[in-house]
C-alpha cells in the first residue's frame, strides 16, 4: 500500500530525485540534457570520472555529474546537484 501512496508521489515530480534514490539509467546523456534544462542560471553541468569512488555491487569506477558554478562567480561558488552514475550497471544515485 504504501509503495502506490509512494510512486503517485514520484508522478508529481517526475523530473527530480530524492536524496540517495537509485534510478536506472540507460545513459549519462540523458540525465545531462535534463540537467541542462533545468539547472541554475549561470551554473553549468560537468561530468567528469570518480577515480576513488567504485560501485559496490560491481567494483566499477563511477562517474559523477555535477551541477555547479565553481569558477563562474566571483561570490560563495555552489554545488545545486550531484549524482554518481554507474556505466555498468546502468544504475544512477543522486546524492545532493
Ligand atoms: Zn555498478
Amino acid at each position: 500500500m504504501s509503495k502506490a501512496v509512494r510512486r503517485d508521489r514520484q508522478v508529481v515530480t517526475k523530473d527530480s530525485h530524492l536524496p540517495f534514490e537509485e534510478f536506472s539509467l540507460e545513459n549519462v546523456d540523458r540525465l545531462v540534457d535534463q540537467l541542462e534544462k533545468t539547472k541554475p542560471k549561470d551554473s553549468i553541468v560537468e561530468v567528469t570520472p570518480m577515480e576513488d569512488s567504485q560501485h559496490s555491487p560491481c567494483f566499477q569506477e563511477m562517474t559523477a555529474i555535477i551541477v555547479h558554478d565553481i569558477g563562474k562567480t566571483q561570490e560563495s561558488p555552489q554545488i545545486y546537484e550531484l549524482y554518481q552514475y554507474c556505466p555498468v550497471c546502468k544504475m544512477a544515485v543522486k546524492v545532493l
